[in-house]
């Protein structure tokens, strides 16, 4: 079962198509452990980013006063797979959040988008449809880049303020108004739904992963792409390349090797043979600079200062030895984990480009000139 359909289904044709919950296998405490087991045998991972086993999340959320929040808010500019399952395939998703709320004994449900998200009217549209055991609120969180991190959702739910909290307590433990609290991806939730209707051993052998494909493929867009995929079969889902590709950025890492199984990644970037790649990778740090909450230091001081870093290699500037004393001192220091991810990108882009950055402190310019084929 694949779970991007080709247009939109309303109630009916989600049912016709995926099929209903079988809520009588799922009834009571016994339920719920059998429920939690079965995620478990699919071995479903969240598809926001972090990869955990979501059932080990569902365990530490149970409790009689818990909250279940989705994550639709997509926070990486380059992704755009939440949005378009939860406009084309809304019932998918919330079927997925009444199962993890039944997981967990959650009697409060929250839907997270981003303020003025094109999926609006069609999660609008699937509530009014549904009559669910429990009601769903959904939230539009300001479009920012960390306002989609799960403590900062838990923190904008609580008191209205979108920037991280750190990293304990987990909101398992203490997440929305102090209550335990699961915070999982849409993709996650349409993902467990499918578990409860394929079966988890059906699921686990057929299960797919959506990804959004940028830069030089035929077809950008959301591809639904068989687990363990390679680089170079999500190109092909999009189309294929458009002109020849240097690298990929794939989940915020830069790779020239287009063999490799993908399992968990959202985002996929190819690279034209034309562009510099110190040039995209200077233009996200310092995106990322900017977006951060600026509430640690790696964050404040860090970010800033590795984009200036690219920059400067950029125009020739000998930033490498700066570079490899700063990246480490950025990873596991802050709050939560964007200082880490800019720190990743930095050090691939180092290694994959490194014919770039030798070009560019020997010329001053790009191996490659930009708008070169
Ligand atoms: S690490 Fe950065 S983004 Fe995360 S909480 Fe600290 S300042 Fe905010």
């Amino acid at each position: 079962m694949s779970i991007l359909p080709p247009h939109r289904l309303d109630l009916a044709g989600h049912r016709r198509r995926n099929g209903v919950v079988p809520w009588v296998a799922y009834h009571g405490d016994d339920g719920r452990d059998r429920l939690i087991a079965a995620v478990e045998a699919a071995d479903l991972r969240g598809r926001g980013g972090g990869g955990f086993p979501t059932a080990v999340k569902l365990r530490a959320a149970r409790s009689n006063r818990s909250i279940v929040v989705a994550n639709g808010c997509e926070g990486d500019p380059l992704s755009r797979k939440d949005g378009v399952l939860l406009t084309l395939s809304p019932h998918l998703v919330l079927d997925g959040l009444q199962l993890a709320a039944h997981a967990i004994g959650a009697a409060e449900a929250v839907l997270c988008v981003h303020a003025g998200s094109p999926a609006l009217p069609s999660v609008a549209a699937a509530l009014a449809e549904r009559e669910d055991r429990v009601p769903v609120r959904v939230a539009e969180v300001p479009r920012r880049y960390v306002a989609s991190e799960e403590t900062a959702l838990v923190r904008y739910l609580t008191s209205g303020d979108a920037r991280p909290l750190g990293k304990r307590p987990r909101p398992a433990e203490r997440g929305v108004r102090g209550r335990p609290t699961l915070v999982s991806n849409v993709e996650t939730l349409a993902q467990l739904a499918s578990v409860v209707l394929l079966g988890p051993h059906h699921y686990r052998a057929s299960r797919t992963e959506l990804v959004t494909v940028t830069g030089a493929v035929r077809r950008p867009g959301v591809v639904e792409v068989a687990a363990g995929t390679s680089l170079a079969g999500v190109l092909a889902a999009a189309g294929g390349e458009a002109e020849p590709v240097q690298a990929v950025l794939a989940g915020g890492t830069w790779t020239a090797d287009l063999g490799g199984g993908l399992t968990g990644i959202a985002t996929v970037y190819a690279l034209p043979a034309r562009d510099c790649g110190l040039e995209y990778t200077a233009k996200v740090l310092a995106f990322l600079a900017a977006e951060s909450a600026r509430q640690c230091g790696p964050c404040t001081f860090g970010l800033p200062s590795i984009a200036a870093d690219f920059a400067e290699l950029l125009d020739g500037g000998p930033a490498t030895a700066r570079l490899a004393r700063r990246l480490p001192l950025l990873t596991g220091r802050g709050a939560c984990a964007h200082p880490d991810g800019a720190a990743r990108l930095a050090a691939s882009a180092l290694q994959v480009f490194d014919a770039d950055v030798r070009a560019h402190q020997a010329d001053g310019r790009c191996r490659v000139p930009v708008g070169v084929a």
